[in-house]
């Protein structure tokens, strides 16, 4: 298989995240598109049901956005969100399964 290389990664941490692959690829991701995919055990397990409750005390929401982030060896981002989830470890290839350009949705529509 094809082994996802990020040639440069560019993060905004109130925009989102662009990364230029090596093979020439470029994906753009918004900070909400990033979080809802967010592939943690917690986030992924919850797939398709309600998330869990929020904090009720929390009744200001503030706007996403990013607060750290945390290489994670050579081939993942660890990124912590303001809404206090840092679980996600985001791996090259799951941002490049998920780059939203059309290309990929194209292909990507027959596999999901
Ligand atoms: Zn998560
Ligand atoms: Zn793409």
């Amino acid at each position: 298989m094809a082994s996802f290389e990020a040639e440069h990664i560019a993060i905004s941490k109130s925009h989102g995240v662009k990364i230029d692959w090596r093979d020439g690829h470029h994906s753009q991701y918004e900070l909400k598109y990033l979080r809802d995919r967010c592939p943690c055990a917690t986030c992924s397990g919850t797939h398709g049901t309600p998330p869990p409750a929020s904090n009720p005390l929390q009744l200001y929401k503030p706007a996403l956005k990013i607060e750290a982030v945390e290489p994670v060896g050579n081939y993942a981002l660890r990124l912590k969100w303001n809404d206090g989830h840092n679980t996600g470890i985001y791996s090259y290839e799951h941002f490049r399964l998920i780059c939203p350009c059309e290309e990929c949705r194209r292909r990507g529509a027959t596999a999901i």
